[in-house]
């Protein structure tokens, strides 16, 4: 069946490509989120998000802000670190810094344990931060950080977390939906995405997903912001169903259809495509002779980060704008020490397209007079 609308393959790390069913999810008649018939369709919304993590409905709940990913980690850290205590964020990579920047913006204590973005962090490390700090009582970090690939051993991370008296946010915005999360098991009290990414569906609606105690606890924490505070919307929704403020409706029901299609395609089934269409994008790049910032075995399964080559007729915007002409977009890296671009296997693709994406790729090179394989100078 044609597309209703042109379909673009984004390998970029999200928006990602869509199916037409959600993209016209969004063409519904008008109507105010402040009737009952919205707000039931968030109550089973907001289920949903839980249920994604294996979260129990009593323990666990989730809350929806209307705004992009990052909004999550500003409103967990702002709003779940009491009087008195100290953020620490293990941090190797460009979305752990903008946590960091974060605690910076409010004024929080907190400690920016930074390791190199190639590598895990060092967990004794991490333990005996915790151990010198009692007053660490928030601990923060990426799942999949998202600027390489590489992926945080968070189970482990929460463990010493807990074991000196902190709670566990996880920024799981580019594994949520995708590589398998469960809640409990994997020592989170808050992980959190947007509905553009592992979802597949639009831009515009985020979520964090949580430890329900926990909120209720931080009704007493210094407020230190009216919007992005995680008590006030928890309690909103307890009270009403609804957001405190207008939620993006149109978002919102195609998240509901993305959620619908999550169901049907399965956690294990949606994880095994992602994993074949990440295999592709592996393959494609060995092939053409790039080299790639994080080790096999480290890779979260998810965004590939390649080398640029050191060709003189290199530029990552011509062959950019080569693919994208052509229906395919690659991004650039967010790594400050080499140039770097790269392919991510999120959104509503196959191998099929990882395929055609690499035949106008290597196109691209070819049209650019770029040496196949590509070269570097010695290591
Ligand atoms: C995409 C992403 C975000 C959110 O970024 P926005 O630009 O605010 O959408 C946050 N954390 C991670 C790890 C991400 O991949």
């Amino acid at each position: 069946m044609d597309p209703i609308v042109k379909r673009n393959v984004l390998l970029n790390p999200g928006p990602s490509t869509t199916t037409d069913t959600v993209k016209m999810a969004q063409v519904v008649p008008d109507i105010c989120p402040r009737e009952k018939e919205f707000a039931s369709l968030m109550k089973g919304l907001r289920e949903d998000l839980v249920r994604i993590v294996h979260g129990d409905l009593e323990k666990y709940t989730s809350v929806l802000f209307c705004g992009s990913g990052t909004i999550n980690i500003d409103v967990c850290i702002n709003s779940l670190l009491p009087e008195g205590g100290k953020v620490l964020v293990v941090n190797n990579g460009a979305y752990s810094t903008r946590a960091v920047e974060i605690c910076e913006y409010y004024g929080l204590p907190h400690i920016d344990l930074k390791f190199p973005v190639d590598q895990k962090p060092d967990l004794a490390l991490v333990e005996e931060t915790l151990k010198n700090d009692p007053s660490i009582k928030l601990v923060h970090t990426t799942h999949n950080e998202t600027g390489t690939g590489i992926l945080n051993p968070i189970r482990e991370i929460g463990a010493l977390a807990h074991k000196y008296g902190a709670i566990l946010t996880v920024d799981t915005t580019s594994t949520y939906a995708m590589r398998p999360i469960n809640i409990e098991e994997d020592n989170i009290d808050f992980c959190m995405a947007s509905a553009q990414k592992g979802l597949m569906a639009m831009t515009g609606l985020s979520f964090v997903v949580g430890n329900r105690a926990i909120i209720e606890k931080s009704k007493d924490y210094p407020k230190r912001s009216y919007y992005c505070n995680l008590f006030l919307q928890y309690d909103c929704f307890e009270k009403t169903g609804e957001m405190h403020f207008t939620p993006p409706v149109q978002t919102i029901y195609a998240a509901l259809q993305g959620i619908k299609e999550y169901w049907a395609e399965g956690e294990e089934g949606k994880w095994a495509r992602h994993t074949r269409v990440f295999n592709a994008i592996n393959e494609g790049l060995d092939k053409l002779g790039f080299k790639q910032v994080i080790k096999p075995e480290d890779r979260a399964g998810l965004v590939s980060t390649a080398v640029y080559p050191d060709d003189p007729n290199w530029s990552f915007e011509k062959v950019h704008d080569y693919c994208y002409e052509r229906g395919f977009t690659i991004y650039p890296g967010k790594i400050s020490s080499t140039n770097t671009f790269r392919l991510c296997a999120l959104g509503a693709i196959d191998v099929k397209d990882i395929n055609d994406f690499f035949e106008v790729f290597e196109e691209a090179l070819r049209t650019n007079n770029i040496q196949i394989p590509v070269k570097y100078k010695e290591n």
